[in-house]
């Protein structure tokens, strides 16, 4: 890829989280690859994609891990989040459920992860506006009082995506330097 003789000055592992089918393989794909599928199959397999970008005159590779279909309560192991300085809680903002188990995933991950780990939530499928079950408010309120990020995007649409990890990439360089 476009690493070729890059000098890298740091490579941040960000992993992200949240039930099966929210979108978290869709966005990593369309953030390192811009691409995006409907119908992409279950991920097999615990994988990431690095994607090599400029923050701040710095070279930072982002080390993308995405779940692989491992997605119940507790069957994320504490290796996928070793490490790691970033997470991403990703949730369906059409499907109520997948917010109200970000509570839970939030839990595991303070449980596993660095406590200076930067969190941002993403209430993926803001396509699907028609379809809202999430309000802003709620999502938002909920940041505020676990002191998150939060977007919403659209892996379909590209929207926010490349902004949502470039703001998460952003603090936690300006955390590391
Ligand atoms: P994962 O299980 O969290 O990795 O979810 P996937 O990335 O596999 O996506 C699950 C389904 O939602 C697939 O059919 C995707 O095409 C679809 N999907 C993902 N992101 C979006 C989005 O932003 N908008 C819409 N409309 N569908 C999406
Ligand atoms: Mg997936």
């Amino acid at each position: 890829g476009g690493d070729f003789n890059q000098k890298i000055d740091y490579v941040f592992k960000v992993v992200l989280i949240g039930d099966s089918a929210v979108g978290k393989s869709q966005l990593l794909a369309r953030f390192s690859r811009n691409q995006f599928s409907l119908d992409s199959k279950a991920t097999i397999g615990v994988e990431f994609q690095t994607k090599t970008l400029v923050v701040d005159n710095k070279t930072v590779k982002a080390q993308i891990w995405d779940t692989a279909g491992q997605e119940r309560y507790r069957a994320v192991t504490s290796a996928y989040y070793r490490g790691a300085v970033g997470a991403m809680l990703v949730y369906d903002m059409t499907k109520r459920q997948s917010f109200d188990n970000m509570a839970r995933w939030l839990e595991e991950l303070r449980g596993n992860a660095d406590k200076n780990i930067v969190v941002m939530l993403i209430g993926n499928k803001c396509d699907l506006g028609n379809l809202r079950a999430v309000p802003m408010e709620d999502a938002q309120g909920f940041a505020q009082r676990e002191s998150l990020f939060f977007m919403e995007t659209s892996a379909l649409e590209s929207t926010n995506v490349e902004t949502a990890f470039l703001t998460i990439l952003t603090e936690i360089y300006g955390i590391i330097s």
